[in-house]
């Protein structure tokens, strides 16, 4: 007992998953489910225990483009000549194309193999006849046409996109910048290089102080998460959120084992090292507003080499989202079976191409997954009405792919730092 209570004073994860626990328990009890007070009450409480969640996701947010911008260019500039750059710029995008593709194809496999959607009650079913253009808003439909959106990360004015957090172009903007500095002479590229690297240091300052306020954030949040949604609207998804889930853990599995295989390390030691990133994605379901804290545990716990996290971390936050391609994957062959529509060949192409494109422009943050799912579907033919279908427990599912974005963010620093080696 003694162990268990020095546990959770000293270690950020202990508290923290005291924190998801006490939520998730106190969310129960005012949820629509036991309803301890009235709904209206309710919510205005949830509201209230979100307050530090709030504060701790507004802080990390302020630092986060900063952040991008300064370790990007530390991370180019830092490294030892150009041909080291080249060679880390080409392989982190074929191993985040390759990962994804892994991702997806598993996704597509598991929907395929457990049918979720001949399991769906024909009561949720009916939901989508009730949907309105409100549960897909058609703006915002159009702002994830995805060919567009993958033009547009050349930033016409970076001081814009910092200042509207458009993240893809600050991440083109300062690879840049680094890539000039490693080109100029040593002399004159220095200084801003020294500047940055003063910039990068204090942000993390910034990040020690907020995650202090971690515990506390988490509780709120899940406790908020479960007021609103319930345990009721888990009834008749259950199919189709293990099928998510454990297409999620298969991703899982096959990170481990490119960690053990190609990063030479040890499952448990990795797995100890990163959790703090973990339950930070499971927590706030946005792998932006974890990256200072990703960024952090893989330089200080995994131990990766700054050079290779510095920049592969923030790329791989803005580009790399294995666990959304993978559950844009299983709803979109989900509301295909729910509709009886029958996918052919070529239609999973299309799913796969399209999902992995959708995992580049997608913005990590919470809830965005099913907005771009929307693009997925209508590309394949099935209605998009059917999100009101999944919506109800999108949140949670949110949370996991979070996770294992934020997983796969690390586990490619670990395998290129190796691969780069080699
Ligand atoms: N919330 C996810 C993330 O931030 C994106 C999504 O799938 O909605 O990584």
């Amino acid at each position: 007992m003694n162990s268990v209570i020095s546990t959770i004073k000293n270690q950020l994860w202990a508290k923290v998953m005291l924190g998801l626990f006490l939520g998730v328990v106190v969310g129960v009890f005012f949820g629509p489910d036991f309803a301890l007070v009235e709904r209206e009450l309710a919510l205005t409480i949830s509201n209230w225990l979100a307050l530090p969640g709030y504060l701790f996701l507004a802080i990390i947010k302020m630092v986060v483009i900063p952040l991008i911008f300064s370790s990007i260019i530390c991370g180019i500039a830092a490294g030892d000549s150009v041909d080291t750059v080249k060679k880390l710029g080409v392989s982190v995008v074929f191993y985040f194309i390759f990962t994804t593709t892994v991702a997806v194809s598993i996704g597509l496999l598991f929907a395929n193999l457990l049918q979720p959607g001949s399991y769906l009650g024909s009561e949720l079913l009916g939901l989508s006849n009730q949907a309105t253009a409100t549960s897909v808003n058609q703006a915002l439909l159009d702002s994830t046409n995805i060919p567009k959106r993958l033009a547009s990360i050349i930033p016409s004015n970076p001081l814009s996109s910092m200042a509207s957090g458009e993240m893809l172009q600050v991440v083109i903007f300062a690879a840049a910048l680094g890539v000039a500095l490693v080109v100029m002479p040593q002399n004159k590229a220095k200084p801003l290089v020294s500047v940055n690297l003063s910039l990068q240091d204090a942000c993390m300052v910034i990040v020690n102080w907020v995650l202090k306020l971690a515990p506390y954030a988490v509780f709120g949040l899940i406790a908020q998460v479960m007021v609103q949604m319930g345990l009721d609207a888990l009834s008749g998804m259950l199919y189709y959120m293990n099928t998510v889930i454990l297409g999620l853990l298969a991703v899982l599995l096959f990170y481990l084992s490119l960690v053990v295989f190609v990063g030479k390390r040890s499952v448990l030691d990795f797995l100890k090292q990163i959790r703090n990133a973990q339950l930070i994605a499971f927590s706030t379901s946005s792998s932006s507003a974890t990256m200072p804290v990703t960024l952090k545990v893989a330089e200080e716990n995994v131990k990766v080499n700054p050079t290779v996290s510095r920049f592969v971390i923030p790329l791989g936050t803005t580009i790399n989202m294995d666990g959304t391609a993978l559950y844009q994957a299983i709803a979109t062959v989900f509301l295909a079976q729910a509709f009886g529509i029958d996918l052919t060949a070529t239609d999973l192409l299309l799913v796969l191409v399209t999902a992995i494109a959708a995992s580049v422009g997608t913005p990590g943050t919470p809830g965005v997954g099913i907005v771009i799912l929307a693009t997925i579907l209508s590309t394949v033919g099935v209605p998009i009405e059917g999100i009101a279908i999944i919506i109800g427990v999108d949140r949670l599912l949110d949370m996991c792919r979070t996770t294992i974005n934020v997983t796969g963010d690390i586990t490619a620093a670990v395998v290129l730092e190796k691969l780069i080696k080699k």
